[in-house]
């Protein structure tokens, strides 16, 4: 096992844009662990067996990034088998859709619990090592949605928007750490995520994409990948839209 191989974490990376993400750091060789937490492990599987067929060294986890014990128990042995993490890609994310009307607390805290203080619990147990190693890319995504709001998204909007003001305050304190912290924020991309929305829904997102087209998660994952390269070193506290124009 070659120590030059960067260690990088992906929440979510069973399916949609984090699979991709998964993949994209796997064609130059990374070593990818990434969790998911469906007891369903099918796509789980599916994922990993592409990254073992491309000969890297994988590992998947089933674990709820909204559990702060789970995390940090998860993390703690991470940092024991590799002693360090190069990349944590904070990916993982739900959406429980209602108007505000409508919706429940329970509706609010899950997604609250799933989008924002997943991104707390895993960044807060990555960032010792990474604060040790002196060096490390944290990535966040975020969304569209966190920045112009949605109709029937008050608890998805106020969790991806407080992924923007968690990362900003992050990116300060830790920039001198040698460790960037930015977020991406995707427009509306071909997953399962938005596949269940119903098409009025989705005819309406089109309609406002001046690219006239839904984006494909291969294309946020080549920004998250950019934002962990060599290419990104004075980069941090920002959001990236990948959005095809749909917000500017
Ligand atoms: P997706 O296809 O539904 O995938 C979501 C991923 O998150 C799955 O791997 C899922 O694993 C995992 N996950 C869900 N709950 C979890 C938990 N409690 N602990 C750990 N993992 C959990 O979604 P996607 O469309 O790829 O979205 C990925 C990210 O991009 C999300 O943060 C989403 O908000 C954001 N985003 C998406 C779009 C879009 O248009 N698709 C736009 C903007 C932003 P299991 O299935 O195993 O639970």
């Amino acid at each position: 096992m070659s120590e030059s191989k960067r260690i990088v974490v992906v929440t979510g990376g069973s399916k949609g844009i984090g699979k991709a993400i998964c993949l994209k750091f796997a064609s130059e060789g990374a070593r990818v662990l990434f969790v998911h937490y469906d007891p369903d492990e099918q796509a789980a599987n599916d994922t990993l067996s592409l990254l073992n067929n491309m000969g890297v060294e994988a590992q998947a986890h089933k674990l709820d990034v909204s559990s702060f014990e789970a995390v940090e128990a998860f993390f703690t042995r991470v940092a024991k088998e590799y002693q360090r993490v190069d990349v944590l890609v904070n990916n993982a994310g739900i959406t429980q859709d209602g108007f505000l009307m409508r919706m429940s607390a329970n509706q609010w805290n899950q997604v609250l619990a799933v989008n924002l203080s997943g991104v707390f619990n895993c960044t807060k147990a990555v960032i010792r090592p990474m604060i040790k190693e002196r060096s490390g890319r944290i990535i966040n995504i975020s969304s569209v949605v966190g920045q112009i709001g949605n109709i029937g998204q008050a608890n998805y909007a106020a969790s991806k928007a407080g992924i923007l003001g968690f990362t900003k305050s992050v990116a300060r304190e830790l920039a001198g750490r040698g460790i960037t912290v930015n977020a991406v924020a995707p427009g509306f991309v071909n997953t399962e995520m938005t596949e269940k929305l119903p098409d009025k829904v989705k005819e309406a997102f089109l309609a406002q994409i001046p690219m006239g087209r839904i984006g494909e998660p291969e294309e946020v994952a080549e920004t998250v990948y950019w934002l962990a390269s060599s290419g990104a070193t004075y980069i941090t506290g920002q959001v990236i839209q990948v959005n095809g124009g749909l917000y500017m």
